[in-house]
């Protein structure tokens, strides 16, 4: 049994962490830690993380679900006290700083796990598996969703480090670097950015491959409506299309059978594994290209975003 806490108690671990930690037999959610202090039925909540590992219940491991800005502090007082670690996505707020996680991680002999969900998701390994022996002519994301309805109130979203439109986006070039036979590099990007916050609204972005592969994601966090997180890849034996951030699989327009979709059951699975293993699982080739957009981006200032 693994003795887990949490910290950050928002959306996602009250949508995700708990369902999937309550219906996994190995994991035991013994704490949690959020300033807020909410009520979590019997399960004692502390302050913050000091807090948590000083007052609270052994644990063996914790998982990060904080915003990004907010991480790193928090897993290497973590790391330092001997607990495994489960980031949420993005890892970090840079790239550098999940480098020095890995090292502390290394140095006291704890797991870290960098979760990407959307790589769980039920069409991703069957996409992987179909393109692994393809030649991919061309490639195309577009994620576009509605921030008001997905994001409401989460205004470090908006801050520096909090990424904007790629928060969301990310998890598609998540999906991008676990089903692309080849590495993947940026060559452009356009943000637009509101005048009145620190975090692109909107954007595109052009990558490629060492074979010269033409990569596009056209990116939107203000579409009503249906929402679309699809990618869509060209090969010589059809056209391969993940929908519903990677839920569903055609190809050449035929549904292919994908069974359930288990991202952050399959997340708690490979922490247990990586744990019995003694093994961590450090990727941080998506934040990588997130942090390239920002780099080589040009930059346009739109209209204020007013919640
Ligand atoms: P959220 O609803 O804003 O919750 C994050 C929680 O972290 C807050 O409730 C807050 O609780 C705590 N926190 C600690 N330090 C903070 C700080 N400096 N600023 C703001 N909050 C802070 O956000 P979320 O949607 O759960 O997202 C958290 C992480 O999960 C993000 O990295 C996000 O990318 C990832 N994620 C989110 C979703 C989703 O659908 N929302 C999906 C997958 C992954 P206290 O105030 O009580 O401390």
């Amino acid at each position: 049994m693994i003795r887990i806490g949490l910290v950050g108690v928002g959306k996602i671990a009250h949508d995700q962490h708990i369902p999937a930690l309550a219906g996994d037999k190995r994991f035991q959610l013994v704490a949690a830690a959020s300033r807020s202090l909410p009520d979590l039925g019997g399960i004692p909540v502390f302050y913050d993380i000091d807090e948590m590992l000083a007052k609270g219940p052994e644990l063996d491991a914790v998982a990060l679900c904080t915003p990004p800005q907010a991480r790193r502090e928090t897993a290497l007082a973590a790391l330092r006290a001997g607990k495994h670690v489960f980031l949420e996505k993005p890892p970090g707020a840079t790239v550098s700083e999940v480098a020095e996680l890995a090292a502390v991680a290394r140095e006291h002999g704890v797991v870290l796990f960098t979760s990407w969900h959307s790589r769980f998701a039920a069409g991703v390994p069957q996409a992987k598996a179909w393109l692994a022996s393809r030649h991919v002519r061309k490639l195309t994301i577009e994620w576009r969703e509605d921030v008001r309805r997905w994001h409401p109130g989460q205004t470090w979203i908006w801050q520096a480090g909090g990424m904007g439109v790629f928060d969301p986006a990310i998890n598609a070039l998540s999906i991008l670097t676990e089903i692309m036979p080849a590495e993947v590099f940026v060559t452009d990007a356009k943000l637009q950015v509101p005048e009145n916050v620190q975090s692109p609204i909107a954007g595109h972005v052009d990558m490629t491959t060492l074979g010269g592969m033409a990569i596009t994601a056209d990116l939107d966090f203000l579409q009503t409506g249906p929402q679309t997180w699809d990618i869509t890849a060209w090969t010589e034996d059809g056209v391969l299309k993940l929908s519903l951030g990677g839920a569903e699989l055609t190809i050449d327009g035929t549904a292919v059978e994908v069974g359930e979709n288990r991202e952050y059951p399959g997340l708690y699975d490979r922490f247990a594994t990586l744990i019995a293993e003694g093994r961590s699982e450090v990727d941080v080739r998506p934040l990588t290209l997130v942090a390239d957009a920002f780099m080589v981006g040009t930059r346009e200032v739109v209209e204020a975003f007013i919640e």
